[in-house]
């Protein structure tokens, strides 16, 4: 593949952040998100797959890099049974769970306490929608529920009856409500996002080059904690490379270094970084 049109934006910020890896791989750290990032956006997210030349690419970078971390907001078990890599880090629902790569788990105890509501929402939401009609993929990730409607026939109103029946009665009840593409998800009422879990993982180490690949809001939080972290050492060097399409969010866009075209130049970056660390 010669990488043509894959690289929207953001060539020369690449190859800096592709120099600065090179330079020390071992204290070179990736974070990846895997929806939109690393794995097309399908329908339902259970049929969605990492394809095999990009487990290969992500494979040889967690034997050169001194870390790969997963970040997802699947639950933790789920964003492994993606991409199992032996070796990589893994963050699952949105950071309230940490898998350290040498298997240590930093999971947030207080995220426990809310399990019950959740479940309760999520109950309330399997007996009161009308998924199948509707177009709606409820994902149960225990601390967590997701609730998808990319496969929804009239966006608008389907988007109308989730708010009235799920998202603004668990609001009422005290949780905390995050957004993505076609997505609406009831979490606990805790400041973790895939910032603070990527602040945790850049802390356990000694990293001079970092980058962090997303496509959705919840990767801008990690966006941000990269470029925080590298403020702080004139030594350190940050890249935020977003995953694009029509659908990505303002934000995302502004805020990265890098633009690439979902998915297929993502697996162009990370080549060209696994090519400059000696794959
Ligand atoms: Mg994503």
């Amino acid at each position: 593949m010669d990488g043509e049109g894959l690289i929207i934006d953001g060539e020369a910020q690449l190859a800096t952040a592709v120099a600065a890896f090179a330079r020390a791989p071992r204290a070179g750290a990736l974070f990846c998100d895997i929806d939109g990032t690393i794995s097309p956006i399908v329908g339902r997210p259970g049929d969605a797959v990492v394809p095999p030349e990009v487990c290969d690419v992500l494979a040889g970078l967690v034997r050169r890099l001194g870390l790969v971390a997963f970040v997802t907001g699947r639950a933790l078990a789920d964003g492994r049974r993606m991409i199992a890599l032996d070796g990589a880090a893994y963050v699952g629902t949105h950071g309230l769970e940490v898998l350290g790569a040498d298997g240590s788990v930093l999971t947030e105890p207080q995220a426990e306490r809310y399990v019950t509501q959740v479940q309760e929402v999520a109950d309330a939401a399997a007996r009161d929608l009308d998924c199948e009609a509707l177009g709606v993929v409820l994902e149960n990730k225990r601390t967590m529920l997701a609730i998808h409607y990319r496969l929804a026939t009239d966006a608008a109103a389907t988007r109308h009856e989730l708010l009235q029946k799920v998202v603004e009665p668990a609001r009422a009840r005290g949780l905390a409500i995050s957004t993505g593409h076609f997505l609406f998800e009831v979490r606990p009422p805790l400041p973790f996002t895939k910032g603070t879990a990527t602040r945790k993982l850049l802390a356990a180490g000694d990293y001079l080059a970092a980058m962090f690949c997303g496509d959705d809001l919840t990767d801008a939080a990690g966006f941000d904690a990269l470029h925080k972290w590298s403020e702080q050492d004139a030594r350190r060097h940050a890249c935020a490379l977003a995953a694009v399409t029509g659908e990505t969010p303002r934000p995302v866009l502004e805020d990265a270094d890098v633009l690439v075209r979902a998915t297929p130049g993502v697996l162009e970056a990370l080549s060209r970084l696994l090519a400059a660390v000696g794959g």
